[in-house]
């Protein structure tokens, strides 16, 4: 096949113990599904799931030097649980939807707040609060052959050495399992596709310069610095 122009490379993950490399097709994040974020956010935790997706291409896979971007006064940071599917399908019965993981990792999904409370307020769409370039940071995969399924376990983000958020996935208002039942009769998901599965509580304003480490017991960790 001819292109009529430069394809764009295929976006990539890291697979610890594995020299070959996951290719990304979608990401969809979950919106409000720890209750201590959904709280603080203004909501009473026991909403529905709902979903956003980033583009692929807005990952920063290893994380590193993250650029702070435009048209923001309230960067704020959200570590999540990041499944990685490699099989897929519409209307996934909860029961067979662990068999679609290949594996887990940490990511950070960075929002312009400011952006996200003036489209909510407005009800617009929130691409440009959740969507934007390097929003996305993401540390290796790790294989459910290691990781297993992990139904607890500690997540936590520290800002310039400050712990900022401190949960347990275990807090999840909606499993990893029942995510993916939920998601895919929205549309039918398949092998690459990521879903960040939200965020505890302890969100906050990082600014230029700050380093931001994060990580979950048992998945791995993951460090970005804001430049
Ligand atoms: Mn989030």
């Amino acid at each position: 096949m001819n292109f009529v122009i430069p394809q764009t490379a295929p976006v990539v993950l890291p697979v610890v113990g594995n020299d070959a490399v996951f290719p990304v097709r979608r990401v969809y994040c979950v919106g409000q599904n720890y209750a201590s974020h959904a709280i603080e956010m203004g909501h009473d935790g026991r909403q529905p799931p709902f979903f956003f997706a980033k583009p692929a291409d807005a990952l920063a896979p290893g994380g590193g030097r993250i650029a702070y971007p435009p048209h923001t006064a309230n960067l704020q940071h959200e570590v999540e649980l990041v499944v990685a599917l490699l099989d897929g399908g519409a209307d996934i019965p909860v029961e067979q939807a662990l068999a679609c993981v290949f594996g887990y990792a940490v990511g950070i999904d960075l929002t312009r707040r400011d952006l996200q409370a003036q489209a909510k307020e407005k009800g617009r769409p929130w691409e440009m609060a959740k969507g934007f370039d390097q929003s996305g940071p993401i540390s290796a995969l790790l294989p459910v052959a290691q990781a297993k399924h992990p139904a607890n376990g500690r997540i936590w983000l520290k800002v310039n050495g400050t712990t900022r958020q401190d949960g347990d996935i275990a807090q999840m208002t909606w499993n990893v399992a029942e995510i993916i039942a939920n998601l895919s009769t929205y549309v039918t998901l398949a092998a690459g596709d990521l879903i960040f599965t939200g965020t505890p509580a302890g969100v906050s304003t990082v600014a230029r310069g700050d380093s931001l480490e994060c990580g979950i017991d048992g998945v791995g960790e993951l460090k970005i610095e804001l430049i």
